[in-house]
Order: C-alpha cells, then sequence, then structure tokens
C-alpha cells in the first residue's frame, strides 16, 4: 500500500481554482520529485497534504482519509513540512528550536547534528543569527525532530551558496540511503534531483501530466513540463 495517495486532487484559493486533478503516490523509503514549471500547483499540492488549504478528490495516508484532519494531525501522523521560506523560530536557539519540534522517535537533536555538524556548532546561537543556509538545515531538522515517516520538501535549496546547497543536497542523499523514510522533493535543480529521487510526478496547471521513474524522464519532457 502506498504511504502517501493522491488521486484527482483539487483545490481553489476563494474562486480561483489551483488544482484541478493531481495524482501522486509515494511509497515507503520512496524518494518522489513534484515537478513542473512555477505556478503550476507544486506548492498548494502541498498545502492541500498537509491540510493548510481545503481541497478535493482521494487524499489518504496509509489509507486513511486526511481529509477530515486538521494540519496539526496530519503532522502527529507523521508528515513533516519544510514549508518554502524555511520558517524557523528566530528569536529561540538551535537547541530551543530542535527540542521544540521533538516527538519520540530515533531522531534526536544528536541525530540531526550527526546529519548537519554545523548545528552541533551552533546550538546555542540564536536561528535569527544563522546564515539562510543554517537556517534551512534547522528547518530540515526541525522537520526530521518530528519523526516523520514523510518529509516534504519544499524548495529546500532556493537561493542558497553552492556550498550549502551540496550540504543538503548530501543530507537528502544520506536520508534516502540509512532511512526508510519517504520524501515528497519539489526543487528548481533537475540535476540534483534526478540524482536522489526514484520517481517524478509532473503537474502542469493543476493537474498531473506525468508520472514515473527518473530514469524514464528524458530531456524531451523535461523540456516539455519543466522548461529546463
Ligand atoms: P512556484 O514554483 O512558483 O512556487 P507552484 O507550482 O508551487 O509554483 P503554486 O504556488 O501551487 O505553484 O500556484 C498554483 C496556482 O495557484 C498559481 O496560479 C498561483 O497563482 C495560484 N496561487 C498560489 N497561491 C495563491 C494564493 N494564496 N491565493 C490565490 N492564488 C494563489
Amino acid at each position: 500500500m502506498s504511504l502517501l495517495k493522491l488521486e484527482g486532487l483539487t483545490a481553489s484559493y476563494g474562486s480561483s481554482q489551483a488544482l484541478f486533478g493531481v495524482d501522486l503516490e509515494i511509497a515507503e523509503g520512496e524518494v518522489v520529485a513534484l515537478m513542473g514549471r512555477n505556478g503550476m500547483g507544486k506548492t498548494t499540492t502541498v498545502k492541500a497534504i498537509c491540510r493548510m488549504i481545503q481541497s478535493g478528490g482521494h487524499l489518504s495516508l496509509e489509507g486513511r482519509d486526511l481529509h477530515p484532519l486538521p494540519s496539526h494531525r496530519v503532522a502527529r501522523l507523521g508528515v513533516g513540512l519544510v514549508p518554502e521560506g524555511r520558517r524557523c523560530f528566530a528569536g529561540l536557539t538551535v537547541h530551543e528550536n530542535l527540542i521544540a519540534a521533538a516527538r519520540p522517535g530515533d531522531w534526536t537533536q544528536a541525530r540531526v547534528t550527526a546529519l548537519f555538524p554545523r548545528l552541533g556548532e551552533r546550538l546555542s546561537q540564536r536561528a535569527a543569527s544563522l546564515s539562510g543556509g543554517e537556517q534551512q538545515m534547522l528547518a530540515i531538522g526541525r522537520a526530521l525532530m518530528t519523526n516523520p515517516r514523510l518529509l516534504i520538501l519544499d524548495e529546500a535549496t532556493e537561493g542558497l551558496a553552492p556550498i550549502v546547497r551540496q550540504e543538503i543536497w548530501a543530507a537528502i542523499a544520506a536520508l534516502k540511503r540509512d532511512t526508510q523514510i519517504s520524501i515528497l522533493l519539489i526543487d528548481k535543480s533537475v540535476r540534483e534531483i534526478a540524482g536522489v529521487s526514484d520517481r517524478a510526478v509532473i503537474v502542469e496547471r493543476g493537474r498531473t501530466v506525468w508520472a514515473g521513474a527518473m530514469a524514464d524522464l528524458t530531456p524531451d519532457l523535461s523540456e516539455r513540463y519543466v522548461g529546463v
């Protein structure tokens, strides 16, 4: 059974419909890239999964309908979101940020700082004083501290220096290699995404237009739907 399943997912912002039929499945331990040009519905799909926006169609986690649930219940069922714009508590230290997110499980502060050693060196520093890349690591660390079964990374490397982006891609690769966590990835770096993802789902104007193994995503398809 899929861990996450979306079928014919629809969603609107007021009277403006943004999703018209998104189909997407993620199995346990799978890394799936959600791709598509700007404004095609990727972030809206993520908001629907996390119940931050009302949606219609099928939306389930391990067969359980998520539609009746508020977002904090979806989080507690094991969906960890790293939203666009890396949100941390700016006035809290790195340690306090991590601890505030913690739920029982394998992910502890020690494990997060092993994945991101920079965070370990800055545990008593306020989040506001971190670089953009370090804040992004902290945002991912916070999501991991909730011990999610599904980690959603929405533009996790956006606007970061190349060296920091590499560190984040290496961490994602380590998660894929060493854990059973499922990952839904949205990112503009198609080459890096291709390196870590098992499958891709492409949306265009709020609809899934292609889904398949990453290896089957030809340059032609990429150019047609993603613009690279
Ligand atoms: P990007 O890569 O630019 O973030 P995206 O694929 O994530 O794009 P969405 O942000 O999901 O796209 O946007 C899908 C559609 O919904 C777009 O037409 C967008 O203008 C619209 N939209 C997004 N957020 C809102 C909002 N808060 N209110 C109204 N319309 C919105």
